[in-house]
């Protein structure tokens, strides 16, 4: 950004945009302000596109119609959390942040509106999961892939959106604001968008990666780490994340580095038809990281490790679904301590933020552990 020069109008503009000043930031300081209830509207359109994340040498076969995905998944799991309906999940909104000074707190959603994604057409969302969602969870290798397709295909939904608002906010964030807010308003988002943009080109590495490996069917060459619980775990969730510390608090890889693509792995919490289970699965070419931070999660014994897994589901999920009955049974300072961890939007995590802090959650019972292609 080079906004200290005065501009001519047919000039590029300073922010970055790509477009002339006379079509960006010529005036803007007189443009009418975004209505907040508009820019949430806008944010809801980006985060319910709809698209089919099946690989592209599938799409021919794509039905017209878009499915309500489940990202959680197990269809059924979340029922077995559910009061009418209903768990805890934290959904940002307008309303929530202002309502809890800028803190995104849980609140009660419907499972089907806290825990879908448009992201995969009827046919392909039902043919491309059925080993997963109509068979009791076993582990075998197909269904452990698909445990971390889904949940890569929803990050790089989520990815997406995240980086069609950010586009829309640079064009509208600081429409009436004088020029010194405009150039702060324009830099944070140029920064944000920068660490976006590298997320998105990460995440559709890996989605063509794991493409792949579903259309030839090879499905043996995941990793996973599997946990299993007896009973449904009160907290249930999926995501992928670039690990960078482990629960040593030892440091991983370095996502400042954005010219080489981190390790990713991805998880679920969910209930298996018999037993609840949580799953850690990575392709090889992500074992420098992952298996040093799945055998840091191994050395937790049983005892403590539900407060392991909550302290890295809290800290790096925004897709979580807490059982009402357990949130509401949490001390206030325990529920006050998901919530600082939640902090919207995220300052990033901290060092040793992984590392045992004290706090502690009823702890679920362990059936046992098992290494899937792998051993620490
Ligand atoms: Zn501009
Ligand atoms: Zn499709």
């Amino acid at each position: 950004m080079n906004e200290k020069r005065k501009l001519g109008r047919n000039e590029q503009c300073w922010c970055g945009s790509g477009k002339k000043y006379k079509r960006c930031h010529l005036n803007r300081e007189n443009e009418e302000p975004v209505l907040s209830w508009e820019s949430e509207a806008a944010l809801r359109r980006e985060f319910s596109a709809k698209s089919c994340g099946a690989p592209d040498a599938l799409k021919a076969d794509c039905s017209k119609q878009i499915a309500k995905a489940h990202t959680v998944p197990k269809s059924g799991s979340l029922e077995r959390i559910a009061r009418n309906g209903h768990v805890y999940s934290f959904v940002p909104s307008f309303q929530n942040l202002t309502r809890n000074n800028g803190r995104l707190v849980p609140e009660l959603h419907g499972i089907n509106r806290a825990s879908t994604f448009t992201g995969f057409c009827s046919k392909h969302d039902d043919a491309i999961f059925a080993p997963l969602e109509k068979n009791p969870f076993l582990g075998t290798p197909e269904q452990c892939f698909l445990l971390g397709f889904r949940s890569l295909a929803r990050e790089e939904y989520a990815k997406q959106a995240q980086a069609a608002s950010v586009a829309r906010l640079r064009q509208q964030a600081d429409r009436g604001r004088s020029e010194g807010e405009q150039i702060a308003i324009q830099r944070f988002l140029f920064s944000h968008n920068t660490g976006i943009a590298a997320g998105v080109r990460d995440t559709k590495y890996y989605k063509s990666e794991y493409d792949q490996i579903l259309v030839q069917r090879q499905f043996e060459v995941i990793r996973a780490y599997i946990i299993e619980i007896d009973g449904p775990p009160t907290v249930m969730c999926s995501g992928g994340v670039f690990p960078e510390q482990d629960f040593e608090g030892n440091a991983l890889q370095d996502l400042a580095d954005l010219k080489t693509t981190p390790s990713i792995i991805n998880f679920a919490s969910f209930y298996g038809s018999e037993r609840g289970a949580v799953v850690f699965t990575w392709l090889p070419e992500s074992d420098s990281t992952c298996r040093v931070f799945i055998k840091s999660l191994d050395c937790i014994p049983d005892a403590a490790l539900t407060d392991g897994l909550l302290r890295f589901f809290f800290e790096f999920c925004e897709n979580v679904h807490m059982q009402p009955e357990w949130w509401e049974a949490l001390a206030s300072a325990t529920r006050e301590a998901v919530v600082n961890r939640m902090a919207y939007p995220t300052i990033g995590p901290l060092p040793g933020c992984l590392k045992d802090d004290g706090v502690r959650f009823p702890p679920w019972v362990i059936v046992r552990r098992r290494f899937v292609n792998f051993t620490v």
